[in-house]
């Protein structure tokens, strides 16, 4: 099937019992069984079966099939949030005195989990200019248990060269992570490019509405989990063979840390992914067009989209994303007064701190979502005083330029 096809029918058939087409939402704590025998057997691993909802749930179970098939992968474990599904995979593959080598270009909630809190509990994230390939291999040593990357830097809009990076990461039998919440299954799958494991906010362009967060965590299937870098997971290795990622994660890391996602949140994300393939083949096209509208000049001093010839990684783009460039751009306007003029003057675009809706958004990067960041944080995610980013929306190109024109004419 074509991906625009497993974007609907992808994990889930009509209900047997009902026929409902759109997924049901399980909205039950626990499930029940006729016969202590049954419970204890579901609890044993021997039969299969629900228990409990923080471990597993049938509407998402159907999410979960449904980004299975959308990455090509062996199995998915959704989560409560993007930071929750990054969280849970480090702290599934790496614990104390362990290391992460990680892109430095990465979404400013992953920049803190990495720099702040997971060094707190003693593992230490080796962070590395995203797109330069060497450094990657540089950084990794027998420590090593993880490489993370984002396949489209936030703000930076920079664009690793992931097959690149997946070679170094199998030489040393290293897991590669890569987060593509940035440009969905659509513009890339990261696993046909080499990578073991792939991360989604939910919460943005999968969701697409504005109106919940998830995460979810695919495995791609290629990596061998008997691997004795991952000797932590040799139990599970030997009793679930190539599952043991997945094992891990949703019977002891995710059931212990309860970070799930709820069932109401999962029947939203799966209705998201049903219009992904159309929404994100708009957003790339509205987001192109006002790229191009924006640097005609003008006052606005510097734009990068990655489907500018003039972005540097315009040609890595290009190849890993088939010729479309995502709905994210930046724009620098000289001061942070004026960014914030400029935004206070748009009427179409919503102020707020969220990518990937079917909204126009606009944010001040430097005031809000990176304003803990210290300097070097600042310099590595590529944020300056004077940069906005928007998340072009759905609505007419035409009339997203016109509030965007209106607004720099006041300046
Ligand atoms: C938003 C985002 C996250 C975090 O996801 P939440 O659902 O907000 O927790 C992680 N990575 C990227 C690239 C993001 O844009």
């Amino acid at each position: 099937m074509h991906l625009e096809t497993t974007f609907i029918h992808g994990g889930y058939e009509p209900d047997p019992t009902t026929g409902a087409t759109a997924l049901p939402i399980f909205q039950t704590s626990a499930y029940a069984y006729r016969t202590a025998e049954e419970l204890e057997a579901v609890f044993a691993g021997k039969a299969a079966g629900y228990i409990y909802s923080r471990i597993a749930n049938p509407t998402v179970t159907a999410f979960e099939r449904r980004m299975t098939a959308l990455e090509n992968g062996l199995g998915a474990v959704a989560c409560s949030s993007g930071m929750a599904a990054i969280s849970s995979l480090a702290l599934a593959l790496a614990g104390s005195g362990e290391e992460i080598v990680s892109g430095n270009s990465v979404f400013g909630g992953t920049y803190s989990l990495f720099q702040n809190t997971l060094s707190r509990a003693g593992i230490r994230v080796r962070f590395v200019e995203s797109t330069d390939v060497a450094a990657y291999r540089k950084a990794i040593n027998e420590r090593t248990r993880l490489v993370f990357v984002e396949t489209l830097g936030n703000p930076k809009l920079d664009v690793p060269d992931l097959a690149a990076i997946a070679k170094i990461a199998r030489e040393q039998d290293v897991v590669l992570a890569v987060d593509n919440t940035a440009t969905t299954p659509l513009l890339l799958q990261p696993g046909q490019l080499g990578a073991s494991v792939v991360i989604h906010s939910a919460s943005k362009f999968i969701n697409g509405h504005g109106n919940t967060i998830g995460g979810v965590i695919i495995d791609c299937g290629s990596f061998d989990w008997g691997n004795k870098r991952y000797a932590h997971l040799g139990e599970y290795h030997r009793r679930v063979g190539n599952f043991a990622l997945l094992t891990a994660l949703r019977n002891q890391i995710c059931r212990d840390l309860g970070c799930c996602l709820a069932p109401f949140n999962a029947f939203l994300l799966a209705l998201g992914t049903e219009s992904l393939a159309v929404r994100m083949e708009q957003h790339c096209k509205n987001a192109l067009k006002v790229a191009e509208f924006l640097s005609r000049g003008g006052k606005v001093e510097a734009v990068r989209y990655p489907g500018l010839a003039t972005h540097p990684d315009y040609s890595v783009a290009k190849r890993q994303f088939g010729e479309r460039y995502g709905g994210l751009l930046t724009l620098r306007l000289g001061s942070r007064e004026r960014c914030f003029q400029f935004i206070n003057k748009l009427k179409l675009a919503q102020n707020l701190a969220n990518l990937g809706d079917v909204r126009t958004l606009v944010i001040h990067p430097a005031s809000t979502f990176c304003r803990e960041l210290n300097e070097e944080g600042r310099r590595a995610v590529g944020v300056s005083e004077d940069l906005v980013r928007l998340s072009i929306g759905l609505e007419h190109g035409d009339d997203i330029i016109a509030d965007l024109e209106q607004s720099l004419k006041q300046l």
